[in-house]
């Protein structure tokens, strides 16, 4: 099951998020794997000019320079502690459908005041060319 929320798909799976790695620069043998990376939240966002530039899908952080002996979930608590994935400190298998739709409202408040941060600064444009 896909989730969209406006015109973004959420990164809600793992499998999902494993897609996006197309130019991970490590392999499936270390332990910073796209594989692991993925499972630890982060899908890739850097395309072929940054590689290593990855997002983690509800708390938005964004980390590159992972080393090839990093561990993705380790990264993620240490950058993000107050992640609610992180929080939830769950595999994806044991995600509970409140877990889920918790997970996808934090992606929508993410979302939302994104909206609302780019708006104020429109309208502080707008208010000092006046
Ligand atoms: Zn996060």
């Amino acid at each position: 099951m896909a989730f969209t929320i406006g015109q973004d798909d959420v990164m809600l799976w793992t499998k999902t998020r494993l897609k996006t790695f197309k130019y991970w620069p490590f392999d499936d043998k270390v332990p910073c794997s796209s594989k692991r990376m993925a499972a630890a939240g982060f899908y890739a966002s850097g395309g072929k000019e940054e590689p290593d530039l990855a997002i983690c899908f509800v708390c938005k952080k964004s980390l590159n320079g992972w080393e090839k002996t990093d561990d993705p979930w380790e990264e993620h608590k240490k950058h993000c502690p107050a992640c609610p994935f992180v929080l939830m400190n769950k595999q994806e298998k044991d995600l509970t459908i409140e877990n889920i739709i918790d997970l996808i409202m934090h992606v929508e408040v993410h979302r939302m005041k994104s909206i609302k941060e780019k708006t104020v600064g429109e309208f502080k444009k707008l208010a000092k060319a006046l």
